[in-house]
């Protein structure tokens, strides 16, 4: 397959908080269908939900129930989106993937605070096979709340090995397996961000806080996609945390170097090693906020 064949797909990352709600959702929803292109729309979990899935891991690994009112919430929010953005006639089957996943759930932490002696990379990888549940559920969502939309499953090509007690991104094999997931695209297709598999054991696994983006430059990198948009909740990059600084400037503009050294010196809203793959390409990548569609953004090139 020649690299041409990619050359007009674009690569949507969606954040947290532009898949946290019912009016997120919808914009999500406009930003998607309205692109004249094919596009691989990336998804993070429904914003918080990772902290409450790490908490409730906490909570049964010391033993505790009250890991189940918080599950509670969890289930019951993400009813309550599918009931605001799935179209009626694909919310029954929306809602038992949803629930299989929160029965799933339920499962892993009892196993957790049952088996407090469970060795420590046993309990290591319950922990990460329930962190995965945020993209898989909020991924279902999106596929469904889009008619036509085609699902995909990171894990199947985003793929870690073992290093000092961490998951290194394989990054040869990833590629290559990107490329063979995609050999033509055509219309929307969904993935999660963050979640991966050990190439060795296939257990779940993850990229990291904040690892959507960086799933989502991996697949434009591996597609030589046109661009890679991340659409996020502020109208931009800027010189500072807009939330922290009233005078933080908007930037419409930015070199690779100049957005790799503010991530690297803490601006979360790209995860610093997302620049990487996309820049050695020469991929442009833009920042966008999808609570502002008319914002122009901030073009990274
Ligand atoms: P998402 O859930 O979309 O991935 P993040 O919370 O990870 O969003 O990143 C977006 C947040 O990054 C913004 O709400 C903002 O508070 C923060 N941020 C920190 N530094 C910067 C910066 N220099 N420019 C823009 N946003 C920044
Ligand atoms: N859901 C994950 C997190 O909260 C990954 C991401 O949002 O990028 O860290
Ligand atoms: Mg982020």
């Amino acid at each position: 397959m020649s690299i041409f064949n990619y050359f007009k797909v674009k690569v949507l990352k969606f954040g947290g908080t532009s898949v946290g709600s019912v009016e997120s959702l919808l914009n999500v929803k406009q930003i998607v269908t309205s692109q004249s292109q094919p596009v691989i729309v990336v998804v993070s979990a429904l914003g918080g939900v990772t902290n409450q899935l790490i908490e409730m891991t906490r909570l049964a690994q010391s033993g505790s129930n009250n890991y189940e009112s918080i599950l509670e919430q969890v289930a019951q929010r993400h009813r309550d989106v599918i009931a605001g953005v799935v179209p009626q006639p694909m919310q029954g089957q929306c809602n038992a993937i949803v629930e299989q996943f929160i029965a799933n759930l339920r499962s892993f932490y009892g196993t957790l605070a049952l088996n407090r002696e469970l060795p420590a990379v046993d309990q290591q990888r319950l922990a990460d096979a329930i962190v995965c549940h945020g993209e898989v559920m909020s991924s279902a969502i999106v596929s469904c709340m889009i008619e036509g939309a085609v699902p995909h499953f990171a894990p199947n090509f985003i793929k870690t090995r073992e290093c000092d007690g961490s998951h290194a991104l394989e990054a040869d094999l990833t590629r290559q397996l990107i490329a063979n997931e995609w050999p033509t695209v055509e219309g929307i297709h969904v993935v999660q961000g963050f979640i991966a598999d050990d190439a060795d054991e296939h257990f779940k696994t993850n990229l990291g806080r904040g690892g959507s983006d960086y799933t989502a430059a991996l697949i434009a990198a591996a597609l030589h996609a046109e661009c890679l948009e991340i659409w996020t909740d502020v109208d931009g990059f800027y010189d500072k945390d807009p939330r922290k600084h009233a005078d933080a400037q908007l930037l419409p503009a930015m070199t690779y170097a100049q957005a790799q050294e503010l991530c690297d010196a803490g601006a979360k809203v790209i995860y610093p090693p997302t620049l990487r793959p996309v820049a050695e390409l020469s991929i442009p990548v833009w920042v966008k906020n999808t609570f502002n569609l008319t914002a122009p953004g901030t073009c990274i090139h």
